[in-house]
């Protein structure tokens, strides 16, 4: 393998540092105590009665899906955004149930409620909202709805952990909540996922679902040094390009393991959690950069946070001023970490359709699939990269300016006109 030249930025990142990996090798020693200890400093930074460690995001969010039916037997559909991470139809499908979707505001990302409520119906067991890229989303309305319709309401903040909207932290609105620390997330212990409730009777069905943290696995321990070099940009070539690490790749996999997240890496998690506010911090740092040099654009815009949000900037997400670009091309500029987000909308998963429950038509989610372009915004990204960045979105966006060459009836406009 040839190394490039050139620096490579990683679409996002939350790096591990000496003495995150020296306390998860304490942790290794005296596992009941690092789980306890990561569990009460979840408890108390996000006021949560009861949190369970398991290994992955979608496990947790499988579990707790779970936890739900055992409380709602009859129900068996979730309804979701249309255009969110694979892992989240992957953890319905693995917890048995069927998929639903709703669609999305272009302009903000949240939940289109009208397309929600139509999506709606007496076998909804639960709505998925989803912070996307860390931008907070008001769940009033949704509670609102799920209560009228039945359902709970799962707050997925996978993506926004620490991000808060009216002072309500994401990932304590719902029935129950989600973080996940996989690569790629507000904070990472390489992969695990949180999952927290406040209702006892969620809690008990989540208890017998996830086992208690114990153990380890000299490969996870692997994984996190390697993580722990590699994520720099002069190496980035390198785990990119490394298929157990699966960065940036999206894929539909109902077949995970549910296990607990074993000792090293509630350790690790544990001395990653002291720092989570100074990365969103950092990253909300380099977004108000990039913003105020997209301000100045006119052929692009930011997806805009809503008012009384505190977002934590995962990534800082754009589209096109008219909703799609010129000839339908995507400026990605991989190599800085610019790069499109997930490449479907969840209805056109193809191994996804059989497990699809509705109409599954959500024009807006297929037309942020094709066009969002997300900008990095962790600690690695530097003044000159920014520079370098905004430099070519500005050539671009004087292109978008000036070009009559749409796609055919595919701007936001007409789509959302199509829709009234
Ligand atoms: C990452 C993510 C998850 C969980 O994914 P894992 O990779 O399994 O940790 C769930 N929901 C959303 C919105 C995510 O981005």
């Amino acid at each position: 393998m040839i190394a490039p030249k050139f620096r490579t930025l990683p679409p996002s990142a939350a790096p591990l540092h000496g003495r995150d990996i020296l306390a998860g090798i304490r942790a290794l020693g005296r596992p009941h105590e690092a789980a306890e200890e990561f569990r009460q400093s979840i408890q108390k930074k996000f006021g949560v009665r009861h949190v369970f460690f398991t290994t992955s995001g979608r496990a947790g969010l499988s579990a707790g899906l779970r936890a739900l039916r055992r409380l709602n037997p009859d129900r068996d559909e979730v309804l979701l955004p249309a255009y969110t991470s694979f892992s989240v139809p992957s953890a319905v499908v693995n917890a048995g149930l069927r998929v639903s979707l709703y669609d999305l505001h272009p302009e903000t990302l949240a939940p289109d409620l009208d397309s929600l409520a139509a999506a709606l119906t007496p076998n909804t067991l639960c709505v998925v909202a989803c912070h996307l890229f860390g931008y907070p989303l008001d769940l009033d309305p949704l509670r609102e709805l799920c209560r009228a319709g039945g359902a709970a309401l799962f707050d997925d903040a996978a993506q926004a952990m620490g991000a808060s909207i009216g002072g309500k932290l994401a990932g304590t609105m719902g029935d129950v909540g989600l973080f996940s620390l996989s690569r790629g997330k507000n904070m990472t212990a390489v992969d695990g996922g949180i999952v927290l409730t406040d209702r006892d009777d969620v809690a008990e069905g989540l208890a017998a679902l996830v086992p208690e943290p114990a153990g380890f696995s000299a490969r996870h321990v692997a994984q996190s040094l390697m993580l722990l070099a590699m994520l720099h940009p002069r190496a980035y070539w390198l785990p990119a390009s490394l298929p157990f690490l699966n960065i940036g790749a999206s894929v539909f996999d109902p077949v995970f393991p549910m296990e607990s997240m074993d000792s090293w890496r509630t350790g690790l998690a544990g001395s990653v959690l002291e720092r989570l506010d100074a990365l969103n911090a950092g990253r909300k740092n380099v977004a108000a950069s990039l913003l105020s040099k997209l301000d100045k654009m006119d052929g692009v815009r930011a997806i805009r946070p809503l008012p009384e949000a505190e977002p934590v900037f995962l990534r800082l997400p754009l589209l096109p001023e008219k909703g799609v670009w010129p000839h339908g091309r995507v400026p990605e500029i991989s190599e800085m970490g610019v790069v499109r987000s997930y490449p479907l909308a969840l209805q056109d998963i193809a191994s996804l359709k059989p497990h699809l429950a509705g109409s599954g038509n959500c024009p807006v989610a297929a037309l942020l699939a094709e066009n969002l372009l997300t900008l990095p915004t962790h600690s690695f990204v530097q003044d000159a990269d920014l520079m370098a960045m905004t430099g070519i979105l500005k050539e671009i966006s004087e292109t978008v300016e000036n070009t009559t060459n749409w796609l055919p009836g595919c701007s936001v406009q007409t789509i959302m006109e199509n829709k009234a």
